[in-house]
């Protein structure tokens, strides 16, 4: 298409409607009449810098630190590019760097259109692509603190962190559940729970934000809550693999996290690039308008997934042409698309508005959504704010807050004959392909997207095998592997199998850490067709526990992969996760006894290939006969169970209280309990209240988790723990898709004790309470 000709003066009205004193709403209407049609198309375009070096509307830079001025200028004069995403290659580019490059940027745009750039990042466990910058547990991991405080906290320094890098926007949180645990992103997600991912989601919301969500304060980002809708339930558990999901699921099990989020301010949101019952999300209208914007009244801005338009013609095939793409996905309701690589969507959009396929009025929907962003972060006034005011990124006090992170995720799953903690002077041989690897530490997404720089940026931080060194001394510490992954390979590839080596090495030590899990990955690369951990581990850890020393298994992985063949040969057991760079420190002070473990399994760990499922879910066993029938209310056995996680003291739970044992539909009833510390060190404990329907018009779930709370008790303390509850609470989703609470009896159930209430009066409800 023909480059319009820039109106000189532009720039200046845009000035003068910044300064203004209107509403953020009149500003954007006042811009959006600035706008001619390419440019507004132009706005709804997202381009990465690294990644495109061929194709039409695509520039990139030779020098990956510098971007080619002459190309940059292509881009925003041609194409009116409104937005900007990552650029890694695996690099962790300084504050200072992404600044310049940052500022560059801007400047072309403000020049140009008098539009600042919207630049985005996979900022998901710390500020991902800036050096220095301060790297968390993974999702999962937080997840395992059961502690959304501490989330927020983490959330509110990646934003930080992420500003002080010049970016304003992050594409995190992940929303999705985490209920199928081949999937390769389970470690993105908060687990199988949609109440803990709900209450972790508007954490991180609020942490990204600022607790009212005012983005105009330059040490807040722009969340953007991912991938909506269904995504991770594929039924292969293969990554961006067909979807079927009955909408009484979707409704019950999926949404409710995305509504918690959306309520709590969340002002962007990106789609999920599958496919769910036969339709693409990027080309339904039904869940992106109706129920997104419409029922779920989202006013922010919808951005696809990668490439996720042209996927609808290249992969899903229900668009004939790239064009006919285009209008599917923006009549549908997408309002900016990421990367189109190899095809003209500005143009084609342009053609389609103009042959009237496409509304005006959608286009200028999308584009209001998307100046609002921009007019909120203040990016029109300060396109790139100044490095030097972000003194505390990378600082102490950030590291203490991820410290604090790792230590209450990592979770103790078995501790025979009370072997942990380890005493000082123990001799400890650490084994295992994860021992030694501050990558498999961290996951993927950190410095790139398959993680696989980690080991030469993040030498500063401490591997599991050096930081076990540096608390039990050096003299008492060995490291031999036995089986390591092979970098250069697949993520799955191992080498160097020597069994025997570190066979040899256990004589010498009173105990061995069995440091085992997977390497790392993301998305499509990292699908699976096996969920058991790899063989030459799992033959390592036979040949360990046969050596007649106590094995003490730690598990470092981003999906729990089977252990069952040799768990029983395992004298302790405990999961870290991808705990990020202090991972390793944590788990040494755990291991010691300095830190008393509190993390909580975000998810059922399974026990068996064909017995893969969640807590909450339908009864899905059938057991004894009964009567004739079979009896289907057990349960899947888990090797552990969600919610478990040991402590080296214990907690006993007494005088479980309803204020009320019966309640109308909109009354609430107040639960209390008695939790008391009855070991001998201060511990944490996660007070879990659980449910369940007895008798419903739909078979209720085995339980579902509707409140919780982490308490500090020391020795011999007692602490009084009280939830609110209310009848909506207890509400599913009925044949007619409708949130119902039926009258009858509900059972509670908080640590070994159990009540039930009485709900008097049978309701419908609109939506699902949060
Ligand atoms: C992922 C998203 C991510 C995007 C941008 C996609 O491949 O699915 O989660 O935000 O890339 O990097």
């Amino acid at each position: 298409f023909n480059t319009p000709n820039v109106d000189p003066t532009q720039q200046e009205n845009i000035e003068i409607i910044i300064k203004s004193n209107l509403s953020v709403e009149d500003k954007v209407e006042k811009i959006l009449q600035q706008l001619t049609l390419e440019e507004k198309v132009g706005q709804m375009t997202q381009i990465t810098l690294d990644v495109i070096t061929k194709g039409e509307n695509v520039f990139v830079s030779d020098e990956p630190l510098t971007v080619d001025k002459k190309l940059l200028e292509e881009a925003i004069k041609k194409y009116k590019i409104g937005s900007v995403l990552n650029t890694a290659n695996n690099r962790a580019r300084s504050t200072e760097k992404w600044n310049e490059v940052i500022t560059q940027i801007q400047k072309v745009a403000m020049k140009e259109i008098g539009v600042p750039v919207l630049y985005g990042v996979d900022a998901i466990h710390g500020t991902t692509y800036t050096a220095g910058a301060t790297f968390f547990p993974q999702q999962i991991g937080m997840a395992a603190t059961w502690n959304p405080e501490l989330n927020r906290q983490g959330c509110e320094v990646t934003a930080y962190e992420t500003r002080a890098s010049s970016i304003p926007w992050d594409f995190s949180p992940v929303l999705d559940m985490g209920r199928n645990p081949a999937w390769p992103r389970i470690w993105e997600t908060y687990g199988e729970d949609v109440y803990l991912t709900s209450q972790m989601g508007i954490a991180a919301v609020k942490g990204y934000e600022g607790e009212n969500n005012d983005l105009s304060d330059n040490t807040k980002v722009a969340s953007c809550i991912k991938h909506f809708l269904g995504y991770g339930s594929e039924r292969s558990g293969k990554d961006r693999t067909p979807s079927y999901l009955p909408e009484i699921e979707l409704r019950e099990h999926y949404l409710p996290s995305y509504k918690a989020a959306i309520d709590a301010g969340a002002h962007t949101i990106m789609i999920n690039s599958g496919i769910i019952n036969g339709t693409p999300v990027h080309a339904s209208y039904k869940l992106l308008t109706d129920l997104l914007k419409k029922e779920l009244g989202f006013e922010g801005l919808v951005v696809t997934d990668w490439a996720d338009i042209e996927n609808l013609h290249n992969r899903d095939k229900v668009a004939a042409t790239h064009k006919e793409a285009v209008k599917q996905s923006i009549n549908a309701g997408i309002d900016m698309s990421m990367v189109p690589y190899n095809f003209n969507f500005c143009g084609y959009l342009i053609e389609l508005v103009n042959e009237g396929e496409v509304p005006m009025e959608r286009i200028d929907d999308a584009v209001r959504r998307i100046l609002t962003v921009k007019v909120k972060l203040g990016l029109f006034e300060t396109p790139a704010p100044k490095v030097k005011d972000y003194p505390k990124f990378g600082s102490k006090e950030h590291e203490q807050i991820a410290y604090n992170a790792a230590s209450e995720s990592i979770t103790l799953l078995k501790n025979d004959k009370d072997i942990l903690p380890l005493k000082k002077g123990t001799k400890i041989l650490v084994a295992g392909p994860n021992a030694n690897s501050m990558r498999t530490l961290n996951g993927g997404w950190t410095y790139s997207w398959q993680g696989e720089k980690v080991e030469e940026f993040a030498q500063d931080y401490n591997t599991i095998f050096e930081a076990v060194q540096n608390t039990f001394g050096k003299e008492n510490v060995n490291l031999v592997q036995g089986v390591e992954y092979n970098h250069e390979g697949q993520y799955y590839e191992e080498k160097n199998i020597d069994i025997q080596a570190a066979v040899k090495a256990a004589s010498s030590a009173d105990v061995v850490l069995l440091c085992l899990g997977e390497n790392t990955y993301t998305e499509t690369p990292g699908n699976l067709h096996d969920l058991y951990i790899s063989q030459n581990q799992r033959k390592l850890a036979e040949a360990l526990a046969a050596t007649g020393k106590p094995v003490v298994l730690i598990l470092n992985e981003g999906r729990p992969r089977l252990i069952s063949q040799f768990e029983s040969d395992m004298q302790a057991v405990v999961h870290t996760y991808l705990p990020g760079n202090f991972g390793g420190d944590a788990l040494a002070d755990i291991l010691v006894g300095d830190v008393n473990p509190s993390g909580k399994l975000p998810y059922s760990y399974p026990m068996y290939p064909n017995a893969l499922g969640t807590y909450d879910h339908k009864p899905s066993e059938a057991s004894e006969k009964m009567e004739g029938m079979y009896d289907y209310n057990s349960s899947l056995p888990f090797q552990y169970a969600f919610g478990f996680g040991l402590s080296y003291t214990t907690f006993e739970y007494a005088n479980l209280k309803v204020s009320n044992t019966d309640f109308g539909p909109d009354d609430n009833i107040k639960i209390s309990v008695d939790v008391k510390n009855t070991g001998k060190v201060e511990g944490k404990e996660v007070v879990q209240l659980f449910t369940k329907d007895v008798y419903a018009s739909i078979t209720p779930d085995n339980k579902r988790l509707r409140r919780f709370e982490k308490v500090n008790l020391k020795p011999g303390e007692t602490k009084t723990v009280s939830f609110t509850l209310s009848a909506r609470d207890l509400a599913f989703v009925d044949a007619d898709l409708k949130w119902t609470v039926e009258e009858g009896e509900f059972k509670l159930m908080i640590g070994d004790k159990t009540t039930s209430v009485n709900v008097t009066k049978t309701k419908k409800f609109d939506q699902a309470s949060n």
